[in-house]
């Protein structure tokens, strides 16, 4: 078993239901089980002109190996309706995967810990909430990490559940 930490993200057709229904979908992945979801926040858009996010984390625990959680969480983009037109642009639904136990993965397909999780505070306060003295695989702590990121537009919008 492995603890997997996912982002959420979503900016189009009601952002805050995708992103609920997207915590269910989660939870209904096979020899898996959710642990733990964040608080829910709004984030101004990075990259193109577009629509604030909605955005959250979950946490995981699971049994499928790294590239097979990626799959289940491609489909339920799929499920999602997401199309991908522009590089960074508007979507139903954004599933990353942050961090999947202590492992460092740069394959083709998959890189954890995720590239831009130590500079997002889209990701690092939701991460916070699951796990205030969470660590990254190189013994960084997350509280170093949020200490430098200004919370930059970034709303909460609930309590974590
Ligand atoms: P960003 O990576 O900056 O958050 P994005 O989420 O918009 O950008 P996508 O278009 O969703 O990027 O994904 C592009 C590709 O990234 C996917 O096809 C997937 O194979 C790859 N990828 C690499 N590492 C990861 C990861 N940790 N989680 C999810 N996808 C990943
Ligand atoms: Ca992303
Ligand atoms: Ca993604």
């Amino acid at each position: 078993m492995a603890l997997a930490y996912i982002g959420l993200g979503s900016n189009l057709e009601s952002p805050l239901a995708q992103v609920k229904r997207a915590f269910d979908e989660l939870a209904e992945i096979p020899n898996t089980s959710l642990l733990a979801r964040s608080a829910i926040y709004s984030s101004r858009a990075v990259g193109p002109e577009q629509p604030d996010y909605i955005n959250a984390a979950a946490l995981l625990d699971t049994r499928l190996a790294p590239l097979a959680l990626l799959d289940a969480l491609q489909a339920i983009e799929q499920a999602h309706q997401r199309v991908r037109i522009q590089h960074w642009g508007p979507r139903t639904l954004d599933l990353d995967l942050l961090l999947y136990g202590d492992e460092i993965i740069g394959e083709e397909r998959l890189t954890v810990p995720h590239p831009y999780l130590t500079q997002r505070s889209f990701v690092l306060y939701p991460l916070a909430d699951i796990t205030p003295n969470l660590q990254l695989p190189d013994g960084t702590p997350l509280a170093d990490l949020l200490s430098r990121c200004p919370a930059d537009g970034l709303q909460r919008l609930s309590s974590p559940a």
